[in-house]
């Protein structure tokens, strides 16, 4: 069976055989040599500076990452601006309620880009209570496809001294995420979607110069406690190990196949195919191509196929795709191009729904 669900993914022989390694200690030596180097390979990927940045390791999956990123970087009078278009945009304002965090949301159609006028707005506001510090957003929307735009927001941030905070869970380690900007200060990602390692393991790249703002609202996934204890070699909990594994040589992996520059290449060459052939079958993207990721695209549902009746029917050629969240889950459906996938296996894609798409016709 091939994934092309956002994650997990289909794993290639080598990550998937990694889990079968010895038992090991958490409090041994040779945890922590694992430790290091996740913690290393993963800030290689964009080559960021470990004097500046550090990857913090967290066990669990996306939303613990995302979680212990927003509970740990909004100081306790921070005020948190957070724009959303989508379901997990929605989920960082359900996060920021849950902990308190003085925070606005902009909501935007999730069928459209970032409204930047009304951002921009937001922030200039010279109301004295609602002046922000911080801005979150999710950098690739997953639930549309859409590739929300960063340097435009960033650019506002950085002029206005606003700091940062990103989801980029579903995008790291492939799409293009610019660290040198000054407002960005945290950036949460995970082991199972862009890296292709197995679900376990999460992570918050985070600027260390943010650490001493960080405030502790969070027991288990505290930030601050987290980056001290791992900086010495040290875990505060039993991490997923095996998790840790699959994500060591995951990050070997792509490192020997070409890096992250490459790992685009290849998604995006991949969605292309995807997009051609749906194209040929009558089926349109529901995101401007300009606008959306080569991780993951949404379609329009043709007239008369339920998102239940393709699931199925390509389920039974060996591909798992995924549905749309919510009221979408009637009108779309979603492809992901992550995991260790080729041409020939998005040819027998496309074969696949050609057959749904015909047999609809004969009926
Ligand atoms: C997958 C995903 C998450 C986290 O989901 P988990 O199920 O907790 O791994 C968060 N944000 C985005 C944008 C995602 O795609």
């Amino acid at each position: 069976m091939l994934l092309l669900n956002p994650g997990p993914v289909t794993l290639t022989e080598y990550v998937r055989n990694s889990l079968l390694q010895p038992d090991l200690c958490h409090r041994e030596s040779e945890f922590f040599d694992l430790q290091d180097e996740i913690k290393k390979r993963i800030l290689a990927i964009y080559e960021l500076d470990p004097a500046q940045w550090a990857a913090i390791l967290i066990t669990g999956s996306g939303t613990a990452a995302v979680e212990s990123m927003l509970a740990g970087l909004v100081p306790e009078t921070g005020r948190l601006l957070i724009v959303e278009n989508g379901v997990y945009g929605e989920r960082i304002a359900q996060i920021s309620a849950q902990y308190g965090i003085m925070y606005k949301r902009i909501v935007g159609d999730w069928m459209q880009g970032l409204n930047l006028d009304v951002i921009t707005s937001e922030l200039d506001s010279t109301l004295k209570d609602q002046r922000f510090s911080h801005l979150a957003v999710v950098h690739h929307e997953t639930t549309t496809g859409r590739l929300n735009d960063l340097p435009s927001l960033s650019k506002l941030c950085c002029e206005r001294g606003v700091k940062l905070l990103v989801d980029a869970v579903s995008s790291f380690g492939a799409e293009q995420l610019n660290f040198s900007d000054e407002s960005l200060i945290g950036i949460a990602a995970t082991a199972n979607k862009c890296l292709h390692a197995v679900p376990g393991v999460s992570f918050v790249v985070v600027r260390r110069t943010a650490i001493c703002q960080a405030t502790s609202r969070t027991y288990y996934l505290d930030l601050k406690r987290l980056i001290h204890l791992q900086d010495q070699r040290d875990t505060p909990f039993t991490p997923a190990i095996h998790a840790y594994y699959s994500l060591a040589a995951a990050l070997c992996e792509l490192k020997e196949q070409g890096g992250r520059r490459t790992r685009y290449q290849n998604y995006s060459a991949l969605s292309e195919q995807v997009l051609i052939g749906m194209k040929a079958l009558g089926i349109e993207p529901v995101v401007p191509i300009s606008q959306s990721s080569v991780v993951l695209r949404a379609y329009h549902l043709p007239t008369g196929l339920t998102y239940a009746k393709l699931h199925d029917a390509l389920k039974a050629e060996g591909f798992v795709i995924y549905a749309g969240q919510r009221d979408l889950s009637k009108t779309l459906f979603r492809i992901s191009t992550m995991g260790d996938l080729n041409s020939a296996d998005i040819d027998r894609l496309l074969k696949g729904v050609a057959k749904v798409i015909n047999e609809l016709k004969i009926y």
